[in-house]
């Protein structure tokens, strides 16, 4: 970098918490430049099922989820990448998940042949579907965003890494940019760069096991069993109650390994297999192969056959006691996480509002 440059925004972490206030800021005619230390989008975003779930949640997690959706439907013709609207199916083949799914009365209720009419799952006994929710191809969705606010005029400094804020002034491993406003956008990293707001909010890192598998024919991403306690709508029914006892005396390995029975296909047809959670303040580098067996074991049992699979990796993301971190510990400098696992869901919508309130 040469000398020291003026910015309106500058923005640490280019992942799609980052990228969407830089989108929001270039949209309002702002100067933003986006520093990230990886060599392009590379952290969670582009690790994850690209499930843009915006009915399975409530609260500030529903506020940001709506507008959310309305950006990625923006985003996608603009910046040219895969979007779809397929809706969600959540499955039920059990008579607590059937509870559950009432109770919850999200989406239309559909019986056991309706759904396997639609998927080809086996052993439905119902479903619910939720038909707002989006999905993009998560190793394309990031990057072809990026790719998009770079030809808007965002500056981006890959390869660079945050070393300090302070107001007005952002310190990187290739100088000091300054920058009437400075967001950092770093995920779970928050503790390398502000460990005093990480300490205060609790901030953990969540490591997920993901694996990629041939595909099966999924033209709408589908979750079934342990997922529905997992997100809000669902999991806040009496109902889950009973499912979680079920869960717990059958398999309780569902539990212990926290696993979010979630699959999507990618547009090239290959299948996202998920997950399962770990949380801790760091992240085994082990990645245990029976978390593995298990999701093939379950996937297997979902789709009545055994998968083959093609890719197996780990993401992170922060995790905290409250949903989201927007803290402001200095003038001009905000620090915005998604603290649950719903960056996609949610990170556009959130970045959107600081913007708001920054500018
Ligand atoms: C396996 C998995 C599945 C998921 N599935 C879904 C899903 O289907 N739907 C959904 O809504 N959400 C999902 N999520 C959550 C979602 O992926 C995350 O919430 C979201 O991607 C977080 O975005 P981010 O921008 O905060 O983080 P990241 O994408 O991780 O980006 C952070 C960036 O900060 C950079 N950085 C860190 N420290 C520095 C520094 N000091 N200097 C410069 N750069 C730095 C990193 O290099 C990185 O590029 C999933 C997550 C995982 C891991």
């Amino acid at each position: 970098m040469t000398a020291r440059e003026s910015y309106d925004l500058a923005v640490v972490g280019a992942g799609i918490v980052g990228l969407g206030h830089a989108a929001a800021a270039v949209e309002r005619g702002l100067r933003v430049v986006v520093v990230d230390r990886a060599a392009g989008v590379a952290g969670a975003t582009v690790r994850n099922f690209g499930h843009i779930g915006t009915s399975a949640h409530r609260g500030e997690a529903r506020e940001h989820a709506e507008r959310t959706r309305e950006l990625w439907l923006r985003h996608a013709p603009r910046a040219g990448f895969w979007l779809r609207a397929p809706g969600t199916l959540v499955v039920a083949r059990s008579d607590e998940e059937l509870a559950v799914l009432a109770e919850a009365g999200e989406g239309t209720a559909l019986s056991g042949n309706d759904v396997m009419r639609r998927v080809p799952v086996v052993g439905a006994l119902g479903g619910a579907y939720l038909p707002r929710d989006l999905q993009v191809d998560p190793r394309e969705a990031g990057p072809a965003l990026a790719r998009h606010l770079a030809r808007r005029g965002v500056e981006f400094r890959w390869r660079t890494g945050a070393l300090g804020v302070e107001p007005g002034a952002l310190h990187t491993t290739r100088g000091e940019i300054s920058a009437s406003a400075i967001v950092v956008a770093v995920n779970h990293d928050v503790d390398q760069l502000l460990p005093d707001v990480a300490d205060r909010h609790g901030i953990e890192r969540c490591a997920l096991d993901m694996m990629l598998a041939d595909g099966v024919g999924l033209g709408v991403p589908v979750l079934t069993g342990s997922s529905m306690l997992r997100y809000s709508a669902f999991a806040g029914t009496t109902a889950a109650g009973a499912l979680r006892r079920r869960i717990e005396a059958e398999e309780p390995e569902l539990l212990a390994r926290d696993v979010n029975q979630m699959y999507a296909e990618r547009p090239d047809g290959s299948l996202l297999v998920g997950d399962t959670h770990a949380r801790g303040l760091s992240v085994s580098p082990f990645q245990d192969e029976a978390a593995f067996e298990l999701l093939s074991r379950l996937a297997g049992r979902m789709f009545g056959r055994e998968l083959r699979i093609r890719q197996r990796w780990q993401g992170v993301y922060a995790s905290a006691p409250q949903d989201f971190l927007r803290a402001a510990p200095m003038d001009g400098v905000r620090v915005v996480s998604v603290t649950t696992g719903i960056g996609m869901t949610t990170g556009l919508g959130l970045a959107d509002a600081v913007v708001a309130e920054l500018f």
